[in-house]
């Protein structure tokens, strides 16, 4: 098999490996290392939105087509509360505009090329990494790996799915406000295990829905189709629209700790643990670990770093909180609900962004029914101390 030798392969052209390719590249930090990019295939045309919230600057924000100052949240007794957000706004990145940017700014530098093939193998051999593609081997000192496999599950690990659909649909009227968007409206029937909508109003006629569900299993295609027209019609009391586009998506809901590096390779992205367990939002701790990964590089020449952001504590935050969705004793629109009433969504965001001290940690648990929580948290912490693979 042919042999091909550089100093950095990224598996995986998504969000993952682009914002750390880009960022990298922008920084000049591998201005001069040679970069080869594999994925299977090259995603620039289906549309992902990307939603975050944020206080201060990303690298990223000329991407964002739209903000909202305003987040309500709908408990699923209909009951209404506006969000206090202080500084947070809330925002979306297509993800066609996100690859067109990166795509635009990368294909055009001599240092860096990309195929397109599938990655069947990636080795660590210590001081190097082999990349196995079914024609090629590529041989480089750093492996970046963001193809995501379900992992082997050790005792003590939950593993729920984040499912959803969503529609950008054209609409004239009877639409939410532009400024306020439906961070979480659980105005839905909960048979199936948490279920919510988000109702983000992206421009005068237009408004993005998305039905979303945490639960063991998919659901038939025609279910997500049923319930997002019946939250337009009957809830939003939208009667006439039309879909523009359709976005569906899984993401893992897991409190596995996920390798980060193995020799050289370092995993990125969902593969890496960036995809906080407990809501599936990835953006910003994924962008927080590229931080570290450039903050290391800039200076030891390496990309290694020490301290997760996603740590010990959130892992059994998390671990704790999947219990309970698990068990459906306390399901989860009571669980949003009580947290999004007590608690001000600013404590929220900072909880969820693993930011919060011990005090505020205590004041996101005290909004919440304690034994439920109690139970959990103990079973979470024996499997911490006694798991093993
Ligand atoms: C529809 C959708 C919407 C989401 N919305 C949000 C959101 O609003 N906010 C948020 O924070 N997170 C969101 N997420 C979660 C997360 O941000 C995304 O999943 C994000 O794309 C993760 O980035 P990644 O690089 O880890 O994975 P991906 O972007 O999926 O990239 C992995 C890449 O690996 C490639 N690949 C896979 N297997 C192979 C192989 N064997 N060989 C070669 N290439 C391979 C794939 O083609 C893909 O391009 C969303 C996820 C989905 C699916």
């Amino acid at each position: 098999m042919r042999v091909e030798k550089c100093d950095i392969v990224i598996c995986g052209a998504g969000l993952a490996g682009m914002s750390l390719l880009y960022r990298a590249m922008k920084s000049g930090l591998w201005k001069d290392q040679s970069v080869i990019v594999i994925d299977s295939i090259i995603r620039d045309k289906e549309e992902r939105i990307w939603s975050f919230w944020k206080q201060g600057k990303t690298d990223f924000d000329e991407l964002i087509f739209k903000d909202w100052h305003h987040l309500i949240f709908y408990s699923n007794k209909v009951e209404r509360k506006a969000l206090k957000t202080g500084q947070y706004t809330y925002n979306s990145i297509s993800s066609v505009d996100f690859f067109s940017h990166v795509f635009d700014y990368l294909y055009a530098l001599p240092n860096i090329s990309f195929i397109t093939a599938e990655v069947n193998e990636v080795i660590n051999e210590q001081q190097y990494c082999r990349v196995i593609t079914p024609e090629v081997t590529y041989s480089s000192t750093y492996v970046f790996n963001s193809i995501y496999k379900k992992p082997e599950l050790r005792n003590g690990d939950y593993y729920l799915l984040q499912h959803f659909k969503g529609w950008r649909i054209k609409c004239s009227y009877d639409r939410p406000a532009l400024d306020e968007a439906y961070l979480m409206d659980f105005r839905a029937s909960q048979v199936h295990g948490t279920t919510f909508f988000y109702t983000l109003p992206v421009a005068e006629d237009v408004l993005f829905v998305e039905y979303t569900l945490f639960s063991e299993v998919v659901l038939p295609d025609k279910e997500y189709t049923t319930h997002l027209h019946a939250y337009i019609t009957r809830v939003l009391g939208i009667n006439t629209y039309e879909i523009l586009k359709e976005e569906f998506g899984v993401i893992p809901m897991t409190n596995h700790r996920f390798e980060r590096f193995d020799g050289n390779i370092i995993y990125l992205g969902t593969a890496g643990g960036d995809t906080r367990a407990s809501t599936g939002y990835t953006f910003t701790n994924l962008q927080k670990t590229i931080t570290k990964i450039l903050d290391s590089w800039e200076k030891t020449g390496t990309p290694f770093f020490k301290k997760e952001t996603l740590g010990l504590k959130q892992s059994l935050y998390d671990a704790t909180l999947l219990g309970v969705l698990s068990r459906r004793k306390y399901h989860g629109y009571q669980l949003f609900g009580d947290l999004f009433k007590k608690t001000p969504a600013t404590i929220i965001f900072k909880f969820l962004d693993a930011e919060t001290s011990l005090w505020e940690d205590m004041m996101v648990m005290k909004s919440l029914r304690i034994f439920p929580f109690l139970k959990a948290f103990i079973v979470a912490v024996f499997w911490k101390i006694f798991s093993k693979k």
